[in-house]
């Protein structure tokens, strides 16, 4: 029998990775939330604190490479072989091209692009050994269109998606499914910290469902992932929740 999933979740102590962590333990499976903030590490225990047999909490900077390979490590000594990965952990900023400094699009760059591949080798250089693994790359539908602003965090993100796809043609013959969700916007602290109500108004005229989505509907975008019985045959793939936004074109509402 395969033994029970454990999910490992960079960025989840806070907001999609969070939901994705409630949705895991709600599911009965286990979750290690790694997360470089402290503060919502506790907060994140305090309101999983029910689920304290199923839901584990560390600290990680995903740009450390030395301390994800090493905290990957001891996570599988102390709970066991992790079958899924959520890659949550991101910045952004809203900043227009030609204002935007070279350390702030490498500051970008190294979190949510070159931190999620990091610790999505190294995850999967365990997995390949069971033959068994499924990676999701948090991305954007700003990795898909073009947002005023997103230069830098637009850039990761369609990065990003290049990188999931070709893991998932790679990790293919040894059983490791990698896929990628572009959420549109999603309330969440970072959004509170990134949309002026200025451009709340856009985007939600932009989206044909006008408006938001939550942070459980993500998740359970990314529990169908997960799951190796809903969707075995699920590869490379971009799931967008992002109530129609990527699809739109004129639109009459
Ligand atoms: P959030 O700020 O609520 O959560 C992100 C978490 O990542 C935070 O807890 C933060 O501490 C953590 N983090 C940041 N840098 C890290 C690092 N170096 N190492 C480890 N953890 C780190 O944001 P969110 O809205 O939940 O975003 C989650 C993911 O979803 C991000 O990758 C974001 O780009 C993506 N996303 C969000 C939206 C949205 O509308 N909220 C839309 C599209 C994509």
């Amino acid at each position: 029998m395969a033994s029970e999933p454990i999910i490992f979740i960079t960025g989840g102590a806070s907001g999609i990775g969070l939901a994705i962590a409630q949705a895991v333990v709600a599911e009965g499976w286990r979750a290690i939330v790694a997360d470089v903030d402290r503060q919502s590490l506790d907060q994140a225990g305090n309101l999983l604190a029910q689920h304290r047999a199923l839901a584990h909490f560390t600290r990680l900077d995903v740009t450390d490479e030395n301390a994800v390979r090493q905290l990957i490590a001891q996570c599988e000594e102390e709970t066991g072989p992790v079958t899924g990965l959520v890659n949550s952990a991101g910045i952004g900023a809203d900043v227009p091209c030609l204002e935007t400094s070279t350390a702030q699009f490498r500051k970008i760059i190294d979190v949510n692009l070159i931190g999620s591949f990091v610790v999505a080798r190294e995850t999967a250089c365990r997995m390949q050994q069971r033959r068994r693994g499924s990676i999701i790359n948090i991305a954007s539908v700003s990795g898909i269109r073009a947002n005023s602003g997103r230069v830098a965090y637009g850039a990761s993100k369609a990065g990003l998606l290049l990188a999931t796809q070709v893991m998932a043609v790679e990790l293919a013959p040894v059983g490791i499914r990698v896929n990628a969700i572009a959420p549109g916007p999603i309330e969440t602290p970072l959004v509170r910290q990134m949309h002026s109500e200025q451009a709340r108004a856009r985007w939600t005229a932009a989206v044909p469902q006008k408006r938001y989505g939550s942070p459980a509907e993500v998740a359970a975008a990314a529990m169908f992932l997960l799951d190796d019985s809903r969707s075995g045959f699920v590869t490379g793939q971009t799931l967008c929740v992002d109530g129609g936004f990527t699809v739109a074109g004129v639109v009459e509402h």
